[in-house]
């Protein structure tokens, strides 16, 4: 890893909130800028980046005793879903076995040279987000994605506490489905409530990344293995994210 010259750790308080999502566009955003980038998926039990770069089903190979990143629109990519030989295959371990698997994919990857990892931890602040943010050596910090509603921030709230008990800086937290603007009437509906990343970032005094809209194309490039910023940059969800990634 002493050859990667940033690391991004993608946090939330709960799973569905669109760390993942966070995770591949400001990946696919930092590619696009000319940076080397990696994308390392670091949920074991419910890998998103196979679906995210319509990968399924690909395995990573092995040259010695390193494992090689698949490559996608740019990016290095690592997951616990190219190293399983059938995609519905679950991976079954707990405790040591998990951070054997974590160690692996921190440590024997053959990264080669980045700008940055961005690297989308497990949600939540158990067991295995504490060892994936304690084993990766001086990360730059996290970002905390998070939904606008009540019980997205109380877990937020918890985000921050870890981050900062870790003392993993906190680079800013981000309000994602934040907000659909009706395509018809043009009418903002709150289907998430709003502001609750904003209120909490204030409350804590960390920064607040902005607020992500509701875009159903973000699902569709992401289920195609398109990059969404490439293809919608005109939309106010990909404007509101490249002004998110200005300020990491
Ligand atoms: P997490 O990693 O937090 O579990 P995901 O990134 O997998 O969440 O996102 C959950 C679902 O929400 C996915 O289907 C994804 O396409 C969708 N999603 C995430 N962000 C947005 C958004 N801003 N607009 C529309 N759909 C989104």
């Amino acid at each position: 890893m002493s050859a990667i010259k940033h690391k991004i750790v993608v946090l939330s308080g709960k799973g569905g909130v669109g760390k993942s999502t966070v995770s591949a566009n400001l990946a696919m955003s930092l590619a696009a800028k000319g940076f080397s980038v990696g994308l390392l998926d670091a949920d074991i039990h419910g890998p998103s980046v196979p679906t995210l770069f319509n990968l399924v089903g690909q395995t990573a190979t092995q040259t010695n005793d390193a494992i090689n990143p698949v490559t996608a629109n740019g990016i290095k990519l690592m997951s616990a879903g190219f190293m399983i030989a059938h995609p519905d295959q679950a991976i079954i371990v707990r405790g040591p076995a998990k951070n054997g698997i974590l160690e692996q994919m921190l440590g024997q990857v053959n990264w080669g040279r980045l700008d940055y990892l961005i690297i989308d931890c497990p949600p939540g602040t158990g067991d295995e987000p504490l060892s994936v943010c304690q084993l990766i050596n001086s990360p730059d910090g996290g970002v905390v994605v998070t939904t606008p509603q009540e019980i997205a921030a109380a877990d937020v709230r918890k985000s921050i506490q870890f981050c900062r008990k870790l003392n993993l800086p906190i680079l800013g937290i981000l309000e994602n489905m934040s907000g659909f603007v009706c395509p018809k009437c043009g009418e903002e509906v709150h289907l998430f409530g709003k502001d609750g990343g904003r209120k909490t970032a204030e409350k804590f005094n960390e920064a607040f990344l902005g607020r992500i809209p509701i875009d159903p194309a973000i699902g569709l490039c992401g289920d195609e293995g398109r990059s969404f910023l490439e293809h919608h940059g005109e939309s106010a969800t990909a404007v509101a994210f490249e002004k998110a990634v200005e300020q990491i």
